[in-house]
């Protein structure tokens, strides 16, 4: 009879899983405490996705805190062991969410974030390549555009396992504000933001649809005006909404939590799903960039299907966006020598 366990080894360290279980329990990973990792580790936690989470953070007694505090709400929702760890227990974790990092104060923007937190990631992601070597990244700390590149040159990782939220959350906001315009579920509107995920992104509008019908062949058809000036305000909201969250309760963490939840899904259940989010690679012409377009998302990490057919316009000003980003990269790259 042959052994109740199968053992595997990485980097030294044995894991063992029963054979009884045809497929390895899903671990993730959430590097970060504050806010967003916190709320990400609970909407994983609801999601009932993973058999473990693990919460690293540098101030452990945070970390701690919060694993105990989502910990009690398991008999109430989905079986998941939640505790704080570090770095060792990731080996075999399948997505490694990073969080960490210092927060948008009111006013400041992304970009003016970036310096604080590229340092930090120097810390963190040589760590995490070292003991979850076959992991997916996936970055939310802000510049994430900007990180996301760096995690991408720290870990030393192929470009499709390192992933940044992107668009994602920006997505979900245009919609919410193009239903509410329209008086439809925002699950009906196909519209989606590309570019940084910052003060350039983009809103192709052309190829914005409710339920298939173009925005202004929708209001044809529903007998009501279309009015580009309301349509373009959207767009307008949905760059400002973070702003806007942050001068009233300090922070944004739920629908970024929500945003990375669904990239968590989309990989660790293989769904093919199509998301915003960033990624290195071409965009608009500009090399060696990293921003969102749609990509195909899976168990592999993300990668980008099929390039955009944009208006004139829309191309010009995602290389703009992506000039914006590669100028951020560019002035990093010499005193992290990540190149
Ligand atoms: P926060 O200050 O509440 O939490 C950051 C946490 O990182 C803290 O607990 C801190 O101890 C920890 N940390 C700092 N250095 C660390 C290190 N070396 N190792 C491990 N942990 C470390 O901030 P927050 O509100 O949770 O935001 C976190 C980041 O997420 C920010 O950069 C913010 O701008 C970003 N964010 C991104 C999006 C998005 O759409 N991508 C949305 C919201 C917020």
């Amino acid at each position: 009879m042959g052994s109740l366990f199968a053992t595997e080894s990485i980097n030294g360290q044995v894991i063992v899983y029963s054979r009884y279980c045809p497929f390895k329990p899903i671990k993730l990973a959430v590097i970060g405490a504050g806010n967003v990792g916190a709320s990400t580790a609970y909407a994983l936690m609801l999601s009932g996705l993973a058999a473990e989470i693990v919460i690293i953070d540098v101030n452990q007694s945070k970390a701690e805190g919060e694993a105990m505090d989502i910990s009690h709400a398991v008999p109430l929702s989905s079986q998941t062991r939640v505790y704080a760890g570090g770095y060792r227990d990731l080996y075999d974790a399948a997505v490694v969410i990073v969080t960490a990092g210092v927060n948008q104060k009111p006013g400041q923007t992304r970009l003016e974030l970036l310096q604080a937190n590229a340092n930090i990631f120097q810390k963190i992601i040589p760590e995490v390549a070292y003991h979850a070597p076959k992991t997916t990244l996936l970055i939310a700390t802000n510049p994430v555009d900007v990180l996301t590149y760096v995690a991408y040159k720290l870990s030393g990782f192929p470009s499709h396992r390192v992933i940044g939220s992107g668009t994602v959350l920006d997505s979900a906001r245009l919609q919410t504000e193009v239903g509410a315009m329209f008086d439809v579920n925002p699950r009906s509107v196909n519209a989606f933001v590309i570019g940084e995920h910052g003060d350039s992104e983009v809103v192709p509008w052309s190829l914005a649809t409710i339920q298939g019908m173009r925005l202004r062949d929708f209001c044809n058809g529903a007998d009501i005006p279309y009015e580009e000036k309301s349509v373009r305000a959207c767009a307008t909201r949905t760059k400002t909404a973070a702003y806007e969250i942050i001068k009233r309760k300090g922070v944004t963490d739920f629908a970024i939590a929500s945003a990375l939840t669904t990239i968590v899904r989309a990989i660790v259940r293989n769904e093919d799903s199509l998301l915003t989010v960033s990624r290195v690679g071409t965009y608009a012409g500009v090399e060696d960039v990293c921003l969102s377009v749609p990509a195909r998302v899976n168990s592999k990490g993300a990668r980008t299907l099929s390039r955009l057919i944009l208006e004139p316009e829309e191309e010009e000003a995602l290389r703009s966006s992506a000039l914006q980003i590669k100028e951020a990269i560019n002035s990093l790259m010499d005193p992290m020598q990540t190149s």
